[in-house]
């Protein structure tokens, strides 16, 4: 294939205990999938759906990474994640089939530039301004299925700079992987090299420059992410 200038880099993320990498193709998160944290956010957690936003591959950065302080906020959110990789193609997934098109888990971070999504909540305007920026996506290697011992069960914490501020438990989802990942694969066609970022729980903040995250999810993996300056 000719193309007018060289094709940009494959964005991928490493595997644990393997050297190949895992190609990222997009990556999908689902709003809103802990009660607490949509309480705290101020929605109802029974009524509503599972819905969707994305951000672009190259968003993905393999953890241990330090992630510029973006431009335009005032305001940078951290999300601890389960994450979850695709590893073959399907749409209209049954729930019941759904571990049969996952490759493996990990663990990140959806950082979110809250002021803008508030703003863009308000306004009724689309998220990407708050969620698709640069580096928005650390993420910790990934580990194959066969080394996961649960994607529905086991602690998910976060801490900035010592101190725990999000601590909760993955079988608190109120859609679970299987039924989110069937849900997302009626309206897109999903991909091998796909990720998919679960939701976060209760305890969202504010970091600054300087500030060290770590989190993880039990049993899976752990990550690291300092925030550098501006
Ligand atoms: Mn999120």
């Amino acid at each position: 294939m000719d193309y007018v200038f060289p094709a940009p880099p494959q964005a991928s993320i490493g595997v644990v205990g393997e050297a190949a990498r895992f190609p990222v193709r997009r990556i999908f998160c689902v709003g809103r999938n802990y009660a607490e944290h949509a309480r705290e956010m101020g929605n109802d957690p029974d009524r509503d759906p599972p819905f969707f936003f994305t951000k672009p591959c190259d968003a993905a950065l393999e953890t241990p990474c330090t992630v510029p302080y973006p431009p335009l906020t005032d305001n940078l959110h951290f999300e601890i994640e389960l994450v979850v990789a695709i590893g073959r193609g399907g749409t209209d997934i049954d729930p019941d089939r759904v571990m049969d098109y996952v490759w493996g888990a990990s663990v990140g971070v959806d950082l979110t530039r809250r002021d803008l999504q508030a703003e863009a909540k308000k306004m009724g305007r689309p998220w990407d301004w708050a969620k698709a920026f640069d580096a928005s996506a650390p993420i910790a290697p990934i580990v194959p299925i066969d080394a996961v011992p649960s994607l529905s069960e086991g602690r998910i914490w976060l801490a900035v700079n010592g101190e725990v501020r999000q601590d909760a438990d993955i079988g608190d989802m109120i859609w679970s992987v299987r039924e989110h990942i069937a849900t997302l694969s009626q309206s897109v066609r999903l991909s091998q090299g796909d990720l998919v970022m679960t939701g976060t729980p209760a305890g969202v903040g504010a970091v600054m420059p300087g500030d060290v995250i770590t989190g993880g999810v039990d049993g899976i993996a752990e990550l690291e992410v300092t925030i550098g300056p501006r």
